[in-house]
């Protein structure tokens, strides 16, 4: 019998818009975007939040790094923890970084605004890692070896983009930030994460403060309602389904209580926690937790 090859996913920060440490964000995790995926021996990573800090301390326990970062897009919480990533300032390790142009911008520009006095003391001809940048089209497919890596157009302000990645026969999808159409269904997410094993998805709010019956009306903010993604989870056929990009407000006991109500008697779908790993291709119930995440 042949051993299913290494496929898994880390979840380094979860939550969505601004770090929100706490007494209330203990469980799910106050850090911002920042995802692990191991294929086998090639590592990828998902985002620059305040999270890749952490990615940052275990790859510095494990010797030399050769990685691709993949960008969802270039707003504050997606890109806020590179200054704090220490792989960047080793010689030998090695990134590629692929984003797409947001408003004619990619990400190496951004990483000089992030890097550069006074706002942050180093440089970025400070960093002795290689540092290769890539621009992509949303709705490209990227071979990277073995791993097949599509992407898709998310809608959200100044746009950001969704990846999908096929390895060994499984698929993991990673859709965040998005926000669902007035009508109807996203076509080109529920084609991109069609069938995947795993889909991470932007869940930000509930239907009462989307439409504005608790506190502003969020519509048009460009992040989804946990009914929203889970419908298009669902038509899609995703087979497990992590909700994604958590309020910055959100508590710990609202978010097990909002669970509670829509997520009962499911075992494919649950909110993520920061310091979740979990296998493409296995059942949700139980994930590892990694010690010292
Ligand atoms: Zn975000
Ligand atoms: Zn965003």
């Amino acid at each position: 019998m042949s051993v299913a090859k290494d496929f898994s996913v880390k979840f380094w920060g979860v939550r969505g818009s601004i770090p929100a440490p706490g007494a209330h964000t203990v469980r799910y995790g106050g850090n911002t975007t920042s995802l692990e995926i191991r294929c086998g021996d090639k590592l990828f990573a998902i985002d620059g939040g305040t999270g890749i800090r952490l990615l940052g301390e275990s790859l510095m326990r494990a010797g030399p790094v050769r990685a691709t970062l993949l960008m969802t897009h270039l707003h504050l919480d997606h890109v806020q923890g590179f200054p704090f990533f220490a792989p960047f300032l080793v010689p030998g390790n090695r990134f590629d970084i692929w984003s797409a142009q947001h408003n004619g911008i990619g990400v190496a520009e951004i990483m000089r605004q992030l890097f550069n006095q006074p706002a942050f003391p180093i440089s970025m001809d400070m960093l002795k890692a290689d540092l290769h940048f890539h621009t992509l089209q949303p709705g490209d497919t990227l071979q990277m070896g073995d791993v097949t890596v599509r992407t898709g157009l998310l809608h959200h302000p100044g746009d950001a983009v969704g990846y999908r990645l096929d390895y060994d026969g499984r698929s993991f999808a990673h859709c965040s930030d998005w926000e669902q159409p007035d009508t109807g269904l996203d076509s080109t997410l529920v084609d991109l994460v069609r069938d995947v094993d795993l889909l991470s998805i932007d869940a930000t709010y509930t239907d009462d403060e989307y439409a504005g019956r608790f506190g502003p009306a969020r519509r048009g903010w460009g992040h989804a309602t946990h009914p929203a993604a889970l419908a298009h989870a669902l038509a899609a056929g995703a087979r497990n389904t992590l909700l994604f990009h958590h309020d910055s407000a959100r508590t710990d006991d609202q978010l097990d209580q909002i669970a509670r109500t829509l997520l009962a008697h499911r075992r494919d779908a649950r909110f993520v926690a920061e310091g979740q790993v979990f296998q493409v291709g296995q059942p949700l119930m139980l994930p590892e937790r990694v010690a010292g995440s």
